[in-house]
Order: structure tokens, then sequence, then C-alpha cells
């Protein structure tokens, strides 16, 4: 008794405590729950692959790794392709995807290499033109390298960038470049994937300086694994935070 008597108040602290942290827990879930209704829901799938989707439309974006990196996935309404290089174009795991609905879009470079039989349409955009089917704006951006000895690997004009607007959210995917003039001038995004690493795109000391200053609502590192390993995506997260804290940097789970 007399244990039970010193137990039960430490019991009845440790279980009111429980409960106000399982409150706050569920609260945050709840109102996660919420956010992935309201906005569009983002599956990381690897490196530069993502899917998106929104109210109406399922859009994978570089689709690579094989059928089997989108089993289970609902099937896409739109692909979207950056550039030329495997780790966004791969013919392999386009024709083994189930694509009779599916809209590519893509820039010249890249439709000139894709076989005519893939996909229900496919869309030529090229940096600065866009596309505006129903309840959703996909706009082609520029993406390129700056530094001298990176030029060879992406010339400016070949790749896109794009912009994305569904679902009264602007999205993002900045394509294999550096921190450009054109990214670093982009206004009212809400999520922004954002490539990091050597040598092929940028440092994130470039990546966190562009982000400062366009300022998107939140922040996805993506594309970060480099000759050397993966880019420290935390640094570029306190990078971020340290100079404002109201961008959301978002660290998910691509590798
Ligand atoms: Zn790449």
């Amino acid at each position: 008794m007399k244990i039970l008597n010193i137990l039960l108040p430490i019991l009845v602290v440790t279980l009111t405590s429980c409960k106000n942290d399982s409150t706050k827990h569920t609260l945050t879930a709840s109102s996660h729950q919420t956010e992935q209704k309201e906005t569009v829901k983002v599956i990381p799938i690897n490196h530069g692959t993502l899917i998106l989707e929104s109210k109406n439309d399922i859009l994978y974006i570089d689709p690579t790794g094989g059928k089997e990196a989108f089993d289970g996935q609902q099937t896409p309404t739109y692909i979207l392709i950056t550039d030329i290089h495997g780790d966004h174009l791969d013919i392999k795991t386009l024709t083994a995807l189930p694509l009779d609905n599916t809209t590519i879009i893509a820039p010249k470079a890249v439709i000139d290499k894709l076989p005519k039989y893939l996909g229900k349409t496919q869309i030529t955009l090229n940096n600065g033109s866009s596309f505006t089917p129903k309840n959703i704006t996909i706009e082609a951006v520029p993406m390129y390298n700056l530094r001298a000895e990176a030029l060879k690997f992406h010339t400016k004009g070949r790749g896109n960038g794009y912009i994305i607007t569904v679902d009264g959210e602007r999205i993002y995917i900045s394509g294999d470049t550096e921190d450009i003039p054109e990214m670093r001038q982009l206004e009212n995004i809400d999520k922004a994937f954002v490539c990091m690493n050597l040598p092929y795109t940028m440092t994130v000391k470039s990546a966190a300086s562009a982000v400062l200053e366009f300022k998107p609502k939140q922040v996805y590192p993506y594309h970060y694994r480099g000759t050397d390993g993966f880019s420290d995506v935390v640094n570029f997260k306190s990078i971020v935070n340290t100079k404002d804290n109201a961008i959301e940097v978002l660290l998910l789970d691509w590798y």
C-alpha cells in the first residue's frame, strides 16, 4: 500500500504528462493531415525523382528506378522531365510504366530522345514557355551551371526547371542548376525542390543563399548525392534557418 501511495501520484503525474503530450501529438498530426488534404502531397522516390499528388492530377517528376520504384503509386496524369541525363531521363523506366493516359512534358532535347509511342501526348516545353491544361499550369524555367568548370554539365537552354501551379500552390522544381539569377528572382513559391550536389549542381552554401533570397514558404533539399557522397542537408537547414526562421526546411527520406 505504501508503495502504491508513493507510486500513485507519480503514475498520475506521468499519465497526465503523457496525456498532454499525446494531445499535443494528436493536434500536430491532425493539423498535418489537414495540411496534406489541402495542399499538394509530396512523395520522394529517389534523388531527383518524386511524385506530386494534387486534387485532380498525379505528376511524376523525372521518373527513374524502374517500375518497382512506383509500385503502389497512382498512375501519372503528367510526367515532367527536366534533362537528358540518366538520373532524369530513363527510357527503361518510362517504357515500363503504364502511360496510356499520361501527358509527357519535356524540353526539346529530351523529346528528341523519347520513343514516339510513349505516353498519350508528348509536349515540348522550352525555357520561358508554359502549358495550361485544365486545373494546372506548368511553366518551364531555366536551369544551368555558372562555374566555369561545370559549364559542360548543363548548358543554358537545354534543360528545364519547372514551376507548377496547382490547387492554389506554386511549386518550383529546380532541375540541375546553380544559384542562377532566374532562381533568385522567383516570387511567391510555396514549395521549392532545390538541388545541391557537386560537381554537377551547387554547394549547400550557394543553395542556401539563393533560397534566402527567393524565400519559398517550404524548401525540400533534393538531388543531393554527389561524387563525394551526400551533401550536408542538415547544414543547409541550419544556414537557412539561422538567417530566416520563416522558411520551413523539410528533410525527406530520398535515399
Ligand atoms: Zn541530375
